[in-house]
């Protein structure tokens, strides 16, 4: 397995560029190294915080991740974080968030890296799960790339295994420094990547041994949620596709300390709940029932965000392939049918 990632944080830029330099961004970027080599699942090898001079340029950063990609085979995870500044013009060719690199200037979209090329690079890469995480202004506007609909076609089609998650915001977080209810190295980084960075160090008491992008999402939201140092802003995942069940990270919290496996959920509101944190890992023992499937497809369906309908659609090709005989086909269908028609 030669899954790879690599760390972005440009911290420091020329005086007159009109960009505040972050010390936070710098810290970040180190403790994403720092956390990922103690994370048996990556280790120092496979991950690569880039140096000062590398994220100078936007030619440097993308030379980094092109290697970096071009490493990566199929059973393989491209992980890039990028903290930093971003910037949105709308009068630019295909208005996008652009990311600072070390040499950027505030008013000159051409001394940015555009996150096109970053995309471009992921897309590319033979890694069956790509993604990336994304702290910096303007991250919520990310997904909005190109035509509509905008967030398949964001870092490919949906099955290439990619996903997008950020930290929610169109504020610059120059004004906010780390979160002071964090310990230690954690509170000098910036908000978002500080709690992320400490439950991906501490782990999480749900009772999985590893951590997908849904769980990692859900515990990353509760925390900041619940936060007692500040109201921060809530991350979100922008994008989010069939190989979420993929493990990311281990789970490093004691098995004593966890809670216990949950019972299997009984109410359709329930399953959806379950299966939007991870999508694969209890399905097989939803698809046992075929009316129960329908009501959660039926459910998900009904409901106005992407997320939703992209699980139901997942859902729905999983269960097209389990009902093979047509009465275990229509006792499903009849459920997704009789809702869609109210
Ligand atoms: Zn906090």
């Amino acid at each position: 397995m030669v899954s790879r990632a690599v760390v972005i944080g440009p911290a420091r830029y020329a005086v007159d560029s009109g960009i505040d330099s972050h010390p936070p961004i710098g810290e970040s970027a180190r403790m994403y190294g720092e956390v990922f080599a103690g994370d048996e699942m990556w280790g120092t090898d496979c991950c690569r915080v880039l140096t000062e001079d590398e994220v100078q340029t936007a030619d440097a950063v993308m030379r980094a991740l092109q290697e970096a990609a071009d490493e990566t085979g199929p059973d393989d995870i491209f992980l890039v974080v990028y903290v930093g500044h971003g910037q949105y013009w709308s009068d630019v060719p295909g208005a996008q968030v652009h990311f600072s690199v070390g040499s950027s200037y505030r008013d000159k979209p051409w001394t940015w890296l555009s996150s096109w090329y970053v995309y471009r690079v992921m897309r590319k890469a033979r890694a069956r799960l790509k993604v990336l995480i994304a702290d910096c202004c303007y991250s919520n506007l990310l997904p909005q790339l190109g035509e509509e609909p905008v967030l398949p076609g964001v870092l490919g089609a949906l099955d290439e295994g990619t996903c997008v998650f950020t930290a929610v915001k169109n504020a610059n977080f120059a004004s906010a420094d780390g979160c002071s209810a964090l310990p230690g190295n954690f509170s000098k980084c910036t908000p978002f990547s500080g709690h992320l960075l400490r439950i991906l160090q501490d782990g999480t008491k749900d009772h999985n041994h590893q951590l997908t992008i849904g769980l990692l999402r859900e515990a990353v939201k509760k925390e900041m949620e619940n936060c007692t140092g500040a109201q921060h802003q809530v991350p979100r995942m922008s994008l989010n596709d069939a190989r979420d069940g993929t493990p990311l990270f281990t789970n490093q919290m004691e098995l004593k300390k966890r809670d216990p496996v949950p019972q299997l959920p009984v109410e359709p509101a329930d399953w959806v709940k379950t299966l939007m944190m991870d999508r694969d890992s209890r399905l097989d023992e939803l698809l046992k029932d075929e009316r129960k499937t329908g009501d959660v497809v039926a459910l998900l369906s009904s409901r106005p965000d992407e997320a939703s309908r992209h699980l139901a659609r997942h859902i729905d090709v999983r269960a097209n392939q389990a009902f093979n005989s047509p009465h275990a086909f229509a006792r499903y269908w009849n459920q997704v049918e009789k809702a869609l028609r109210v």
